[in-house]
């Protein structure tokens, strides 16, 4: 059957943020995913994850576009490290302002792809997390779409974000225990 619904890129964080997003957006969208997400680290947890969300894509029938290429965005894993060599050196680089940063290169790097393929509207699974910064996602989607040229469909999926890594939980694949760069690395082994 032709899906007649308006075609829209959906930016996928990890696969447990995934599913609710998913199933929520497939009601009006013809969605298909995107994975940029190089704030992933170390390598091995990089992997883990992206492995996690193939399988549920697979699983799915969900289409998903990998994306590796850091040329598409000012956010780049060589540039986490160099921030990585300011915190060592004692210069402060505040969570929020390293959480917009991270936001602005996947949101961005979702929005150039979309507006490539001729997909008018995207969005991204960081919505979903009662952990993110939501406000400052919300804000920076509408700002890149209208510097791009393309649309961002904004919800607030966060009650669906426990429902959404039960599926994955129950499907046995793999869930991780920190956001994902290497100072949320330090902040949960802290604890
Ligand atoms: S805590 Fe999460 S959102 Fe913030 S910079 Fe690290 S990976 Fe990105």
């Amino acid at each position: 059957m032709i899906n007649v619904f308006p075609k829209l890129l959906l930016h996928s964080c990890c696969a447990g943020c995934t599913p609710k997003v998913l199933e929520a957006l497939t009601k009006e969208y013809n969605v298909t995913g995107y994975w940029f997400n190089p704030n992933i680290y170390p390598e091995e947890e990089y992997q883990k994850r992206l492995d996690a969300l193939k399988t549920y894509s697979r699983q799915e029938k969900y289409e998903l576009i990998i994306s590796e290429n850091p040329s598409q965005s000012p956010f780049d894993r060589s540039r986490f490290r160099r921030n990585k060599g300011r915190i060592k050196r004692g210069i402060s680089v505040s969570k929020t302002d390293r959480c917009r940063f991270c936001y602005d290169g996947r949101i961005r790097s979702c929005a150039e792809e979309a507006k490539k393929d001729n997909i008018n509207y995207f969005t991204t699974t960081l919505l979903v997390s009662p952990y993110q910064e939501h406000k400052i996602i919300r804000e920076l989607g509408e700002q890149i779409a209208r510097q791009v040229g393309v649309e961002f469909v904004y919800r607030d999926f966060r009650p669906m974000f426990y429902a959404g890594k039960t599926v994955i939980y129950n499907q046995k694949l793999y869930m991780q225990k920190y956001c994902g760069c290497v100072y949320s690395l330090k902040e949960r082994n802290k604890k």
